[in-house]
């Protein structure tokens, strides 16, 4: 396979903001988004169905949300991160349970992968992400130039 050009493609300072919680670690997810209410309320959240509602109603934050997890969300949202409508990824993912959906976070971790965007599978890496200072500024995320012949 050839080497990929890589392009700066910057990540806002508002950043669009996904959130995904497995339904054991929901509960994880809530505290965090209330510890980080402050900050979350300064960028564009969004996240599967569940989830989204729950820490919308936990942090009376607006949150849009799409369709649950396993209907399809985790598809959803790895289509925004491929759109660019997606800056960051905050999963806490479950790894103790099996989940029918198991290709689609696959997926989606590999789009976000694909497309660099920052991305916490747990609380501490959230924890870390939330409070860098490239959170509030433009960041010059490099990407794959898939326009380069
Ligand atoms: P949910 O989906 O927020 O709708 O529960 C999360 C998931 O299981 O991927």
């Amino acid at each position: 396979m050839t080497k990929k050009q890589t392009i700066t493609a910057p990540l806002g300072a508002c950043k669009r903001i996904a959130l995904v919680a497995h339904d054991h670690m929901k509960g994880s997810m809530m505290e965090w988004a209330m510890e980080h209410k402050e900050q979350l309320a300064r960028h564009k959240l969004c996240g599967t169905g569940t989830t989204a509602r729950l820490a919308a109603q936990a942090t009376g934050l607006e949150i849009t949300a799409y369709q649950s997890g396993p209907l399809g969300g985790d598809m959803q949202l790895g289509g925004g991160i491929a759109q660019g409508e997606i800056d960051m990824l905050i999963f806490f993912w479950d790894p103790l349970s099996p989940q029918p959906h198991d290709p689609d976070v696959k997926a989606l971790l590999r789009v976000a992968a694909l497309y660099n965007i920052p991305v916490a599978t747990n609380r501490s890496t959230a924890d870390f992400l939330i409070t860098s200072p490239y959170l509030d500024r433009e960041y010059p995320r490099q990407a794959i130039d898939f326009g380069a012949k």
